[in-house]
């Protein structure tokens, strides 16, 4: 062994298409590809958008006779000339084939799989099903952006929610029957399943694992908590091995976006090596991070008595201190203490407060007690 510690790379199995196409060209020599077709991929990452296209049997990277005018690097920049170019299907026979398809196909991980379940479907009220629907389009294009949709399966397909599906179906694996026929048939035994009422979090080692679950289930009603888990007893009772996990915020679920298109970005960030907190916040909109405002702010709340009036305060640089680990804004920081009725005071006007106070026990845990009036105008202009 040399003196670096090798990281094994079973830690990280992740492999998107664009990835293995950059792979391939760079043990080929090729530096840019150019294009033939008005067909070419656009947005963050163009040559995982190529590698889909190849992967879909849309064409092929070939070599031509004569150079294209402009080309781009494996990075995506735009650069000069190439002998290199993407074609749609009807010209590949007219040049030599240079990489297609089922060269990346060869090269890609048969796992893991981000698995969709909808047991529940008709658990749901219309409303919720169009939601169901709609989270699905955004995980298909998650998964497009950062994985691969073969390995993307929607499991329990039914007809109703073919009709209101806006997955292109033919794209990704959509299966009618149950998830545990599927994973029988995928050879897996044992799965993780996401639940955000599972006792243990999700660790590194869980990431090993071959088939992720994320529940089909959208709570509009409120009439859904621990239905995942439910999930989870069924696969169990067809012999499978169901490890329930949650994902959680500084050891709370409450924060974490809860939408099934979120949870799988965070699944796939974590599954790249990200750590749980940079994925979390990676997909946080300030909405989110509120509901956990109202639980963090209240924990570090003084209660004052000034001259008889109950006011609860809290320190401003809490603020700072928050915004480390969620996505707020001073103004998410300001409505929540409105909702709460709390105010913000700078610390050392706190410092103060607590000088000129003396602290009494209450039914609550205590108060300090500031009998001047004057104290009152510290709380007013903040
Ligand atoms: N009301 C449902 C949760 C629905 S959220 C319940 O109580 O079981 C939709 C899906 O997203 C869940 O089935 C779960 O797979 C996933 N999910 C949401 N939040 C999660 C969290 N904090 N940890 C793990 N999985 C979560």
């Amino acid at each position: 062994m040399g003196r670096f510690k090798k990281v094994p790379s079973s830690l990280c199995p992740m492999k998107k298409p664009g990835d293995v196409l950059r792979e391939i060209l760079q043990e080929k020599g090729i530096k840019s590809v150019g294009t033939l077709s008005r067909k070419w991929p656009s947005g963050r990452d163009i040559y995982q958008e190529l590698a889909l296209l190849l992967l879909e049997g849309d064409g092929a990277i070939v070599e031509l006779r004569e150079e294209t005018a402009e080309s781009w690097d494996l990075n995506g920049k735009k650069v000069g000339p190439s002998k290199y170019a993407y074609v749609r299907p009807c010209f590949v026979e007219k040049f030599k084939v240079i990489v297609d398809g089922s060269e990346i196909a060869k090269r890609l991980p048969d796992y893991p799989w981000i698995i969709v379940d909808l047991t529940f479907w008709n658990r749901h009220i219309p409303k919720e099903k169009d939601k169901v629907a709609l989270q699905l389009r955004e995980t298909y294009a998650v998964v497009r952006r950062m994985y691969y949709p073969r390995r993307f399966a929607i499991t329990w397909v039914n007809e109703e929610f073919k009709k209101k599906n806006k997955v292109p179906l033919e794209k990704v694996v959509s299966y009618e029957g149950s998830t545990a026929d599927f994973l029988r048939e995928k050879g897996i035994n044992r799965v993780v399943l996401l639940d955000p009422n599972a006792e243990e979090v999700l660790s590194r080692e869980d990431l090993q694992e071959r088939a992720f679950i994320i529940g089909g289930i959208v709570d509009m009603k409120g009439d859904k908590k621990g239905t995942t888990a439910k999930i989870g007893e069924v696969l169990e009772k067809e012999g499978i091995d169901v490890l329930r996990r949650k994902i959680v915020l500084r050891g709370d679920i409450v924060g974490v976006p809860d939408r099934i298109n979120h949870i799988a970005e965070i699944l796939l960030r974590m599954l790249y090596g990200e750590d749980m907190e940079k994925a979390i916040l990676a997909v946080q909109a300030p909405t989110h991070a509120r509901w956990r405002l109202r639980k963090e702010i209240p924990k570090r709340k003084i209660r004052y008595l000034i001259d008889g009036k109950l006011y609860l305060v809290v320190e401003k640089e809490l603020y700072d201190e928050l915004k480390q680990w969620l996505n707020i804004r001073w103004e998410d920081f300001v409505k929540v203490l409105r909702e709460t009725g709390m105010v913000a005071l700078e610390r050392r006007r706190i410092h103060h407060l607590n000088k000129i106070s003396v602290f009494r026990f209450d039914k609550s845990g205590g108060k300090r007690v500031i009998l001047l009036k004057r104290a009152a105008l510290l709380c007013y202009n903040c």
